[in-house]
């Protein structure tokens, strides 16, 4: 997989303390993308799905993990290795949050099935592309034409709830790489 970012614990992208990834490659292009530097897939971010499970389970076996934000990029483009991820993580939470600027009807027409697991297996899909023009700062949304789509309805609830009491909130991490802004940034950030 090609993966920029593990990230833990990320508050602001889902209810509770989650793993949050970020993966590379998209060529949509959107007009204020706050992760342009992932557009492109670097050699240096490939990691093997083991490679990548072994950190998860790192983190999960010494911290509470309620829960996983995968985002990017575009994940989709990556549906076959992600299935199997999406597969090996659900042990340890299936509260699996995954963003796309595909349109959900878009990956349901794909024919092919690692796309279909990914849709089956994840809580909740954030999906479509964003629109600069159309970001009012609201909570998980990177602009107003998203849709959050709750596939599993076990986490209806859940997710009803925390999109009703939490307000869009910013979080920065220090990293080895200078500190990463996480979160659904204001227009222009
Ligand atoms: S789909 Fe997401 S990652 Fe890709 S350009 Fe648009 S905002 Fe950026």
């Amino acid at each position: 997989m090609n993966v920029a970012r593990i990230l833990y614990p990320v508050r602001v992208l889902g209810p509770g303390e989650r793993v949050g990834l970020w993966l590379c490659g998209c060529n949509r292009g959107c007009k204020g993308c706050s992760n342009p530097e992932l557009w492109q897939r670097k050699p240096e971010f490939e990691i093997s799905t083991d490679n990548l499970l072994r950190l998860i389970h790192k983190i999960s076996d010494a911290h509470p993990v309620d829960g996983f934000t995968i985002s990017g990029g575009e994940p989709f483009g990556q549906s076959q290795d992600l299935s199997e991820f999406v597969k090996q993580i659900s042990v340890i939470s299936d509260d699996i949050l995954i963003y796309s600027g595909y349109k959900l009807e878009t990956l349901r027409s794909r024919n092919d099935s690692a796309t279909g697991y990914i849709l089956d297996n994840v809580a909740v899909l954030i999906d479509g592309a964003y629109i600069e023009e159309l970001n009012d700062n609201s909570l998980l949304k990177g602009s107003s034409n998203q849709k959050i789509h709750i596939l599993n309805s076990g986490y209806s609830a859940l997710y009803q709830r925390y999109l009703s009491e939490t307000h869009n909130q910013i979080q920065n991490f220090t990293t080895a790489d200078g500190i990463v802004s996480v979160g659904i940034h204001r227009k222009g950030f």
